[in-house]
């Protein structure tokens, strides 16, 4: 079953055109990367499946249902859950209460904990450091934080907007590894991710978005050795 589904969308902010033309779709169990340059439409792609922004045409579904004019919260509540760029996390605020606000529209207190206990077992360095002020902890430990954070939220699917920014590249690989633990254990992903090569070795498919649409779509193993992808997106690295 698809569970995110896009189909010709089109966004405007203001008089300018961010998306012209976006369809794809995230099946059940599926990592799917979105890459591009920047600017190409990647972050608003996410921002219009969180809500955040408004379709000017097209459609978006979630796990079956419309939601193309749904509220922010409406898609939370749903299990569609984003991971802003930059982390955002709460600096003053501990681990444990950073992941506490995950759960933030979730009734029921022990979900709240049994979830966190679990994104302790998926990243123990999270568990040993959890009454830490999040702004003391490392780049990539906040990522991990944000990707923490977000599964509190119970989510269906989960999307992740360049989780590997700022980091090394040993830390990068980290984050792909749990990216593809928590695929695994049966949470949908889209990753945007400016690192194409580190994104493609974990994903099953990718979209390319160019000049906000989706133009190149593949299996990310034949994406790999496409010589569109080799020559725009993956360099000599
Ligand atoms: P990046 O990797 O640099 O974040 P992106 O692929 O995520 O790029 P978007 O951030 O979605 O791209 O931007 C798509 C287009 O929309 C760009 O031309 C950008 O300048 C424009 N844009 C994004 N946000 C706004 C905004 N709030 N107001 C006006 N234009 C915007």
């Amino acid at each position: 079953m698809a569970m995110l589904e896009f189909q010709d969308v089109e966004v405007f902010y203001g008089k300018v055109q961010a998306l012209r033309g976006i369809s794809l779709n995230v099946e059940e169990g599926e990592i799917v990367a979105l890459l591009g340059n920047n600017g190409a439409g990647k972050t608003t792609t996410l921002s219009t499946a969180s809500a955040l922004v408004r379709l000017h045409s097209g459609s978006v579904r979630f796990a079956g249902k419309d939601i193309s004019k749904a509220h922010p919260w409406n898609v939370v509540d749903a299990g569609l859950i984003h991971v802003p760029e930059g982390r955002r996390i709460f600096s003053t605020l501990s681990v444990l209460e950073n992941l506490q606000l995950g759960g933030y529209l979730v009734k029921d207190r022990a979900t709240v904990a049994k979830r966190i206990e679990r994104v302790y077992e998926l990243l123990p360095l999270l568990a040993q450091r959890r009454t830490q002020q999040g702004g003391t902890l490392s780049g990539g430990e906040q990522q991990m934080l944000a990707i923490g954070r977000g599964l509190v939220a119970g989510p269906k699917m989960l999307m992740l907007d360049e989780p590997s920014m700022g980091l090394a590249p040993l830390i990068v690989a980290q984050v792909m590894r749990v990216i593809s633990e928590i695929r695994d254990q049966g949470t949908a992903v889209l990753l945007v991710e400016q690192n194409a090569r580190a994104a493609l070795k974990v994903t099953d498919r990718a979209y390319v978005i160019d000049n906000g649409a989706t133009t190149i779509e593949g299996r990310a193993a034949d994406l790999l050795t496409d010589s569109r992808i080799v020559d725009a997106y993956l360099g000599n690295g």
